[in-house]
């Protein structure tokens, strides 16, 4: 077997927003640096965010603070989260924010020339840096620009399909050219996971081809922990028609800009039903919710600004009694603010320009005089690797991870915004501490196990091997598991549906096992999508498991069978694990009592 090798100090895997912060603060550090991504550079799934960045700058509210930020990503997350990293993320994101301004990112400006701020769902005051609604393009193209100029080493369009170890630390990676089909090994003495989301697991999804949970499986299989995987994000307002177009992204700041949800009655349901929790929050007319939306620092927020999981499920309630729109969904209308604004058209193309385009070309549908049809789509995971507040390391030695692919700072839900911030913050410091390992690390890492070399190649090789007589193909699969996930471990959940969903993965297994690719290594995405199915595999158990031990109701995991919260799971992050024999553990963790200050700026803000 022939491969090419390739060493670096520090390995990122992933060069979405989290691998490229990271990649830039390692390579700051003085370490040397190699970045390596399925796609071309540029193209992660995080240059599809839209919205904003989640900060606490107060250049639209001098209300604002971290503390306000801290508390509003804690009730979003219905306390589960890390209360460390929720408080790192709130104090740091400013700075994170200005920096990549001082690095050449272009943000929409207030009128007196600082960075301008939008209202998104849970957060108390207009929070959200922008660059209209294309926010991750700016934030790629900045953070790559910046980058490129550190010296970094970037492996494109490669894919990563193993870990390897030498004992219980991490040395390197083994992976495969999606060109050619070569193989490589990186030899690494720090290796940071930043791939991104599990999208891909259901048939409805926001997320891009990338999103398949390689990262998870990755660290999962070289004996890290998963946490918190039960807690999926189905984001309320993706679109639903026409089907070709079904799953994608509608962004919140629609509503954010004055966009009302309404039922085929022509009624704003969201009024109906307003959670105890955000009831003093929130606006009881509709003139109160408009003014909040146009900067009244006076008023509430509009119930469609409640948190993500709530308005799905209130958007499914719709569908579910008969009152949706006629594809499936229920409308969101912002063509509606012309009653209330001169130059309304204007205004909208200026601020949702992307949403204009989207519905335009790909429904032919004018937002700024038609509602749109929305549903809910599988959008981000909060679970993840199961990493150090501090540093980002997970349990497994040198291994680090970041962003989408990492647990903790969302707990049951997470706020819009929270992403890109948490890939600024979090991912810078998954660089600075890889660095720090490297650095100051007393012991080399031995030499690369050649049997570890061996047998992740076969295995990457085995769907070639495979007599035709015997196995299927993997799109057919594939698409089986996101059926599966969708009706049984979707936004209801029961513990029946949960226990087929258990039974349904082990023949997927069984078939996924006896997967077969046709022709030959090079440019052959039938053979990726086999090698990416054994991924779509793993997450999904780790999120069927996770969804069965959670016998409650909270943030984004709803369980039909347990529809409220459970104080005692309150107080627990769900982990999973693979044991010896291959199998799949599942354990509850106790989260750590919280520091009394960080209690009081809960208590103060409620
Ligand atoms: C349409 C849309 C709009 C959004 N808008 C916002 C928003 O406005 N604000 C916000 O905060 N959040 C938003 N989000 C969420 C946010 O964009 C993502 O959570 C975030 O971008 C994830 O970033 P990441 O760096 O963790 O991973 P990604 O950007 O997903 O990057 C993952 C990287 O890992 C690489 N990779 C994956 N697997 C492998 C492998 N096996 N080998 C090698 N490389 C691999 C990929 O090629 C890619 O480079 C949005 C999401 C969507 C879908």
């Amino acid at each position: 077997m022939t491969y090419q090798t390739h060493e670096h100090d520090v390995l990122v895997i992933g060069a979405g927003g989290a691998g490229l912060r990271a990649a830039i603060e390692a390579s700051a550090a003085g370490v040397s640096v190699g970045l390596i991504c399925k796609s071309l550079l540029g193209k992660a799934h995080t240059v599809m965010a839209e919205g904003g960045i989640a900060a606490a700058l107060a250049n639209v509210d001098e209300r604002d603070s971290w503390k306000i930020h801290f508390a509003d990503t804690m009730r979003g997350g219905q306390y589960v989260n890390n209360w460390r990293m929720a408080e790192l993320h709130a104090k740091e994101a400013p700075d994170r924010v200005r920096e990549l301004e001082a690095w050449g990112a272009v943000f929409d400006r207030t009128p007196d020339g600082r960075i301008l701020q939008r209202n998104f769902g849970g957060h108390k005051y207009p929070r959200l840096a922008h660059v209209g609604d294309r926010t991750g393009l700016e934030l790629i193209r900045t953070l790559q620009d910046h980058g490129i100029h550190r010296g970094i080493d970037v492996h494109m369009e490669c894919t990563i399909v193993a870990l390897l170890k030498d004992g219980a630390r991490v040395v390197g990676a083994f992976g495969y050219e999606r060109e050619r089909g070569r193989f490589k090994l990186f030899r690494a003495r720090a290796v940071v996971l930043a791939t991104g989301g599990i999208g891909r697991a259901y048939r409805i999804s926001s997320n891009s081809w990338e999103s398949t949970g390689d990262g998870h499986a990755l660290a999962y299989h070289a004996g890290a922990e998963l946490m918190d995987m039960e807690f999926v994000q189905f984001h309320p307002t993706g679109m639903v028609w026409p089907p070709g177009v079904q799953g994608i992204l509608v962004t919140e700041g629609v509503r954010g800009e004055g966009g009302v949800l309404v039922n085929s009655a022509g009624r704003r349901f969201m009024f109906d039903d307003i959670p105890e929790l955000y009831r003093t929050q929130t606006a009881d007319n509709e003139e109160e919710g408009w003014r909040y939306t146009q900067g009244d620092r006076s008023a509430r927020r509009p119930p469609e600004l409640l948190t993500r999981d709530h308005v799905a499920r209130c958007i499914v309630r719709e569908i579910k009694e008969g009152r949706g729109s006629p594809h499936g969904g229920v409308f969101l209308d912002i063509s509606g603010i012309g009653k209330r604004m001169a130059n309304a058209a204007e205004h909208i193309k200026r601020k949702l320009p992307s949403m204009y385009h989207q519905f335009k070309e790909l429904a032919d549908i004018d937002i700024t005089r038609e509602p749109m049809e929305v549903g809910p789509t599988t959008h981000y995971v909060m679970g993840g690797v199961r990493v150090d507040a501090e540093t980002q390391m997970s349990s497994v030695l040198g291994l680090f991870a970041a962003g989408e692919c990492a647990a903790g700072i969302n707990g049951a839900n997470r706020l819009g915004g929270n992403s890109l911030s948490d890939l600024l913050v979090l991912g810078k410091r998954a660089g600075e501490f890889a660095a720090g390992f490297v650095r100051n690390e007393r012991h080399h890492p031995g030499p690369i196990d050649a049997g570890q070399v061996e047998a992740a190649a076969r295995r990457t090789l085995e769907p070639f091997e495979r007599d035709r007589s015997e196995g299927e193909g993997p799109y057919r699969i594939q698409h089986d598991l996101q059926e599966m996930m969708q009706d049984l471990v979707g936004i209801v959940r029961t513990e029946r549906e949960l226990l087929r969903a258990v039974g349904s993965i082990e023949q997927l297994s069984a078939r996924a096992r006896r997967v077969k690719a046709s022709g030959h290594r090079e440019y052959n995405p039938g053979w990726h999508a086999a090698l990416d199915l054994s991924n779509l595999l793993t997450v999904s158990e780790a999120i069927t498991r996770s969804a069965l031990e959670r016998k409650e109701s909270r943030g984004a995991h709803f369980r039909g069978d347990y529809p409220s919260k459970d104080a005692q799971f309150g107080r627990i992050n769900i982990i999973v694990r693979k044991d010896k024999d291959g199998s799949m553990q599942v354990s509850r963790q106790p989260i750590p009592e919280m520091p009394a200050e960080l209690k009081q700026i809960i208590q103060e803000n409620e």
